[in-house]
């Protein structure tokens, strides 16, 4: 809570909820229900520092909604963690999933930690600690609640929760479901490091190729050309930049910590975090400008906005500055209801997170069910597909007397590989759920912004599944 926002992270999720609940017709009971958080755990552990000392550890999990298990979302390794901020983010989570059918109820893991601050060492033994709490209390398994990366963890946090699950229960077949986002070698999909970003990238080319939305926007269609501000450089913002930039779009400014830079012509993405790895900072890049704080990208002239970082950061202060004609919110939370108003207000469109960065738990989801099949997607079809593919070339070749070329050969014949599956699977999710959420939002021109569209299609999936239960009427 601050001066600008008088109310806390979770209480602008139900806020948002409360705006699109007046557009469905459930009961008040069902849509309380629905809001409220059903589980948290909060937990205190010690752990010896590399220094000999004692820190004690505050973490926490939240599983939001029980209408369909696991519970799935990432865990978050921060200072700014609490309780509030980890219900919301779980209840994000639930509606999230609901919107892309990912059969999976919201949850949410944190710890409050910088990880910068503590070694590998510290760290691994933190993680694993937090594992073997989550597993005393019930709070982690395949079919009880997964979690996953989110902002601060990565691969290797994913591998030690794994890890420490699977020695604790010994013989357990499915073992390896209990977390998604691991390394391919502790049973990953490939795919699942570019997924959100790449989902981000599905999303809003879908909305950029929609006529009457561009029209409105007062933009061109497609993503070739349009300008692009993407604020953070981690995981999220750094594949958004790129699929971004090889489609097409020009990446006119990136932000991190330590300030923003700009260059009308364009920056590569790659380059830029090459010079952070060196220098320590995006700062002083060849041929672009520094801008003095962070946030002033967020101001830039530019057509879309990328705010991939953490939450709030465009709110009733800052949003009346913000030049985009759209914002695609890759983090999640990064714009306060305020903030939601005055883009209304301004005609700008903001695509929301809840929808918008699922890429994620998508990929997540099929990681899970590779886990539960013991088996890589495209074993056995890749084989089978080539030999198909040969036999109706040679066909069409024979009957046409004529040869395609050595390229167009090597794209025909090609047989799915698990990363092909797992892309083509998700470019399908986040353009339905796409045009799902516009579909809803013209067939009720009352409903005020994309958001509201979009947790009117979660609440009404949420209640239905309850509903289908027996559980409402
Ligand atoms: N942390 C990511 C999110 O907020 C991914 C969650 C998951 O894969 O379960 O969506």
């Amino acid at each position: 809570m601050s001066a600008q926002q008088p109310y806390s992270f979770f209480h602008s999720v139900e806020r948002s909820f409360d705006k699109a609940a007046k557009f469905t017709h459930w009961d008040l009971g069902i849509l309380e229900q629905i809001k409220a958080c059903n589980s948290v755990y909060q937990m205190r552990f010690p752990v010896k520092r590399d220094d000999g000392s004692i820190e004690v550890i505050e973490a926490y999990r939240v599983q939001h909604s029980h209408h369909k298990t696991p519970c799935k979302g990432g865990i978050r390794f921060s200072d700014e963690v609490n309780q509030d901020e980890v219900m919301a983010l779980a209840s994000l989570m639930t509606y999230k999933c609901a919107i892309v059918n990912v059969p999976f109820g919201g949850g949410k893991g944190g710890i409050k930690i910088n990880p910068r601050k503590y070694s590998v060492y510290e760290l691994e033994k933190i993680t694993r600690r937090y594992t073997s709490e989550l597993v005393k209390k019930n709070f982690i398994g395949p079919g009880i609640d997964v979690p996953a990366p989110d902002y601060g963890t990565g691969s290797r946090e994913m591998a030690w929760i794994v890890d420490t699950y699977s020695s604790l229960k010994p013989g357990e077949i499915d073992s390896a479901g209990c977390v998604t986002g691991k390394p391919l070698t502790q049973g990953g999909v490939r795919g699942r490091t570019e997924a959100t970003g790449m989902g981000v990238f599905f999303g809003i080319r879908e909305v950029c190729n929609m006529p009457e939305v561009m029209a409105k926007q007062g933009l061109s269609l497609g993503i070739e050309g349009k300008t692009i501000v993407v604020q953070g450089l981690g995981n999220v913002g750094y594949h958004c930049a790129k699929f971004f930039r090889e489609h097409g779009a020009i990446v006119v400014g990136l932000a991190e910590y330590e300030g923003a830079i700009y260059n009308a012509n364009g920056l590569n993405e790659e380059e830029v975090v090459q010079h952070r790895k060196a220098t320590g900072s995006i700062l002083n890049f060849p041929g672009a400008t520094n801008l003095a704080k962070n946030t002033d990208a967020l101001e830039l002239q530019c057509d879309i906005l990328i705010p991939a970082a953490l939450e709030n950061v465009i709110n009733g202060e800052n949003a009346p500055r913000v030049k985009a004609k759209i914002i695609g919110e890759a983090a999640n939370g990064p714009c306060t209801p305020e903030a939601d108003d005055v883009f209304a207000q301004k005609g700008i469109l903001c695509v929301p997170d809840m929808y918008l960065n699922a890429g994620g738990v998508t990929v997540s989801y099929f990681e899970w069910l590779k886990n539960l099949s013991h088996v890589r997607y495209g074993r056995m079809e890749k084989r089978f597909t080539e030999n198909m593919n040969t036999h109706i070339l040679s066909q069409m070749e024979e009957l046409s007397s004529k040869k395609v070329s050595e390229k167009e050969r090597t794209f025909i014949m090609h047989g799915p590989e698990e990363v092909d599956l797992v892309h083509s699977g998700l470019e399908e999710t986040m353009i339905s759920a796409t045009r799902e959420i516009m579909q809803i939002w013209q067939d009720n021109p009352e409903i005020p912004d994309m958001r509201t569209a979009a947790y009117v299609s979660a609440i009404n999936k949420v209640a239905n599944s309850y509903a289908e239960l027996g559980i409402f009427p």
